[in-house]
């Protein structure tokens, strides 16, 4: 598999053979260009596994998925959100960001209590994150850690990347927390996502055994079409069963 280590060793030895061959300066441009390609290529696709191994998927062998919220605690959407679940009866994960853990302790509790699984987002989830040290992002995973083992008595191993962005400081800070990076293969896209009918009806086209499908428990529009994106779910006789089932991995150590 094309991983980060592999084409970076790939790219040294083509250069030193253009070296030796004593090729033109632009052979050299168009395979930093290429390997610049496939470094952005392996940041900004987490299914790569380019950087770090991501679990973006479970067992396809039964009709089910999990579903999964970013971006939370947040008051507004987020209790809202745990009503219908509950009503429903649908386990989720939601990856929390450590700000808003620290500013919503109860409904972080609330999460666990409800018998959802919880997972870490990064403290900030600032937009710079992927600029940020590899020790940087590891205080950042450790804060987070301890905020929910605070509010609810959990030791995380799930952690999602903020904007699914991967690099090598990521991967550093990841393996030096021991954590379970977490992916998707459904991608709502519930943050730009303008008209309800049309976000729903391409969700369901998605659904497939084995899937993870990302929302955000930050938006109305999420909130509004939960009820319904379950009772799609359910019409195509699939199970919406909790992520660690269908991944067969331990949430908490
Ligand atoms: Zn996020």
């Amino acid at each position: 598999m094309l991983s980060f280590k592999n084409s970076s060793i790939l790219v040294i030895l083509l250069l030193i053979t253009v070296l030796v061959l004593d090729q033109s300066w632009w052979v050299h441009v168009a395979i930093l260009m290429v390997y610049l390609s496939v470094l952005v290529w392996g940041s900004i696709r987490i299914d790569s596994q380019f950087y770090t191994r991501a679990i973006c998927n479970g067992k396809d062998d039964k009709p089910q998925i999990a579903i999964s919220f970013d971006d939370g605690p947040l008051p507004q959407y987020t209790s809202s959100i745990l009503v219908t679940l509950a009503r429903e009866k649908v386990p989720a994960c939601f990856f929390c960001i450590g700000k808003n853990i620290k500013a919503s302790p109860e409904l972080t509790k609330e999460i666990v209590k409800q018998g959802h699984i919880i997972g870490n987002h990064s403290f900030s989830h600032d937009a710079m994150f992927d600029l940020y040290s590899a020790s940087s992002m590891q205080s950042e995973l450790e804060e987070t850690n301890e905020l929910i083992f605070n509010a609810t008595g959990k030791s995380v191993r799930f952690f999602r990347p903020p904007y699914g962005v991967t690099n090598p400081n990521l991967a550093s800070a990841i393996k030096k927390t021991g954590m379970t990076t977490i992916g998707w293969n459904i991608r709502s896209l519930d943050t730009v996502a303008k008209d309800e009918n049309i976000l729903l009806e391409k969700l369901l086209k998605q659904v497939r055994p084995g899937a993870i499908v990302l929302f955000h428990d930050t938006m109305a529009i999420t909130d509004r079409l939960l009820p319904r994106f379950i009772a799609g779910v359910r019409e195509k006789g699939v199970e919406i069963v909790p992520i660690d089932q269908l991944i067969n991995e331990n949430a908490y150590a």
